[in-house]
């Protein structure tokens, strides 16, 4: 059985398209002979879609999720002299966004067990000059929102949940997205809603917020050609938004064979010593859009990557191709050497960097397939 397996990818977008093909080409056919390639019904709908999944009054699709976090913080006024706390453990958009604005990240260690921030540690990297939290519910594992919110609330911070990797994702049966001021999506063709191009969309039960996205992501105008304000050109595209319609509709499904693969996973490496699985908090249901481990030695534990390299290259020996995110993280990068950030000083976002594989995880991903992962893991920690 095992043989049967040539390789296994880190993930395959294209299986995906194969199973809703028909419906697709129809729909995109439909745009195109439409006319309507800019805003109009097909965007609308999604909005009213996207927001109905939420539960949320309102939402704005844009041109990315990175969009959607720099209006986001548009939208709040955050910009120069303010401070935005974050996790230095995310892809680089979370943080470039802040820096876009004008405003100055400030970086909180993740937890070692969800690789997200650690909640218990932002009170004491709040300032005056505090203005927002971006929790990223990253891998698709969602952030401790009850405690993220009851400390937003006693300081007064907005809250904007970077929900690029974990759309569908719940915390207390309440989707991520929906629960702080604004929630931020992508809809980057692999993450868990993913459309066949680049797209984001914003989240939020607030009108104003709302009406001040609208705003911003159309040249800052509400009016045509009366501009009130610099805002930016980021809409979604009438074609992407069809296909995320017909997507969205799937999303539970797939979501749920993500959950699938990732209690098989579990179930196996949690019992191979020197693999540390992603572990869920209680309330929480994660919808993993990457699966990621991490791997430590005793007489290596943590200092250096090459350890980690090392099992990689013997998965892909095996024919199991891996990801790495993320090897650096934000408070490391060359662009944010001026915030004055020492090698040592955020120790756990550090070691994940040296720690991590993401191993292949996608809906499609067959039992087979997940049985090869396990095995040629095994065979590196035997
Ligand atoms: C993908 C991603 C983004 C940016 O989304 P784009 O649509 O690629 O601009 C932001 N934050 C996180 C955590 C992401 O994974």
């Amino acid at each position: 059985m095992i043989q049967s397996v040539n390789s296994v990818p880190a993930f395959d977008i294209k299986q995906q398209y194969a199973a809703i093909e028909a419906e697709v080409s129809h729909a995109v056919l439909e745009v195109l002979s439409s006319g309507r390639y800019i805003g109009g019904p097909a965007v609308e709908g999604f909005e009213q879609q996207f927001a109905a999944y939420h539960g949320v009054d309102e939402c704005v699709a844009c041109n990315s999720g990175t969009d959607a976090l720099y209006l986001a913080l548009r939208a709040l006024e955050i910009g120069a002299g303010d401070e935005v706390i974050t996790s230095p453990f995310s892809f680089f958009a979370t943080t470039e966004v802040i820096s876009a604005v004008g405003a100055t990240p400030v970086f909180v260690d993740v937890d070692a067990t969800t690789f997200n921030l650690d909640v218990t540690q932002i009170a004491a990297a709040i300032t005056p000059k505090t203005k927002a939290i971006i929790p990223v519910h990253l891998f698709g594992l969602p952030v401790d929102m009850t405690a993220l919110m009851a400390i937003a609330q006693d300081h007064n911070l907005a809250v904007i949940e970077d929900c690029a990797q974990a759309t569908g994702a719940s915390w207390n049966n309440q989707k991520v997205g929906s629960i702080g001021h604004i929630g931020c999506f992508s809809f980057y063709p692999t993450k868990n809603l993913g459309g066949c191009g680049d797209g984001g969309a914003i989240t939020t039960n607030d009108s104003a917020i709302a009406a001040k996205l609208r705003v911003l992501r159309e040249h800052g105008s509400k009016v045509r050609y009366i501009h009130e304000e610099i805002g930016v050109n980021s809409r979604l595209d009438a074609i992407q938004a069809v296909i995320l319609q017909i997507k969205l509709r799937y999303l539970d499904i797939w979501n749920k064979q993500r959950q699938q693969i990732g209690a098989y996973y579990y179930q196996y490496l949690s019992q191979i010593p020197g693999i540390i699985p992603p572990q869920e908090l209680l309330g929480g249901e994660a919808v993993w859009n990457q699966y990621t481990i991490r791997v430590s030695s005793e007489d290596r534990n943590g200092a250096s990557s090459k350890y980690r390299d090392w099992v990689r290259t013997q998965l892909q020996d095996q024919g199991v191709s891996t990801m790495l995110y993320y090897p650096r993280p934000l408070h490391l990068q060359p662009v944010y050497e001026s915030l004055g950030y020492q090698p040592g000083q955020l120790p756990i976002s550090e070691q994940a960097c040296h720690q991590v594989i993401s191993l292949p995880m996608f809906p499609e991903l067959k039992q087979e397939q997940q049985d090869k992962v396990i095995y040629a893991l095994k065979d590196c920690f035997s």
